[in-house]
């Protein structure tokens, strides 16, 4: 009798918590999914069409920030097709085989690309992040301890550490792009931080 209400209890914990979950994630995708319908059946794409090749012959490689979406393109002035935007926590290539890496070696040898910007930004959420800040909320969602101990002897916490200064991070981005063997040298490389209030860039020498 004790185990029934047990087992009961635990399957409503989850499965009420599953479908609470799902109700919650899927209600803004099933709206973007209506709206989708009418932005292709009203032919709202037509004043965006271009093709894949950048038309500035640029790349950007910016932090994934909610606040620069919009604000990014629009202070830059940069209209759709042209240029390659690539986007991560931070603005940061943690090393050579950084996935950036690979995008800007394809926005350069495939897309025509000649001009990198690395543009990090003010208030970023990358700076200061830290594994041990991660760690409580994934053992709360049900990471194990024994995975955790297992990602930390092959690098997690480094790979998950923040910035602590923003300016620096810039530099060391814009130094791993410049000396990196697969970047050609006649490529410019140049570094900045987006205000991310009122869009302005400041150039990090
Ligand atoms: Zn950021």
């Amino acid at each position: 009798m004790l185990i029934s209400l047990i087992i009961f209890l635990i399957s409503l914990y989850i499965f009420g918590g599953r479908t609470k979950k799902s109700k919650r994630n899927m209600s803004n995708i099933d709206n973007i999914l209506a709206f989708n319908q009418q932005f292709v059946a009203s032919k709202g794409y037509e004043r965006h069409i271009t093709n894949k090749y950048p038309d500035k012959k640029l790349a950007i490689l910016s932090c994934m920030d909610t606040r620069l979406s919009v604000l990014l393109p629009e202070a830059l002035g940069l209209k759709n097709g042209d240029a390659k935007i690539i986007k991560n926590a931070g603005a940061v290539i943690t090393s050579p085989w950084d996935s950036a890496v690979r995008s800007l070696i394809v926005a350069v040898y495939e897309l025509g690309v000649n001009e990198i910007m690395v543009i990090a930004h003010t208030t970023c959420g990358a700076c200061h992040m830290s594994y041990s800040e991660f760690k409580p909320h994934m053992l709360e969602r049900g990471i194990s301890e024994e995975t955790l101990t297992e990602w930390e002897t092959q690098g997690v916490v480094a790979w998950l550490e923040g910035f602590h200064d923003t300016e620096a991070s810039v530099r060391k981005t814009v130094a791993t792009i410049v000396n990196h063997p697969l970047i050609p040298k006649d490529i410019d490389v140049r570094g900045f931080i987006i205000d991310s209030v009122t869009g302005a860039l400041t150039e990090i020498q």
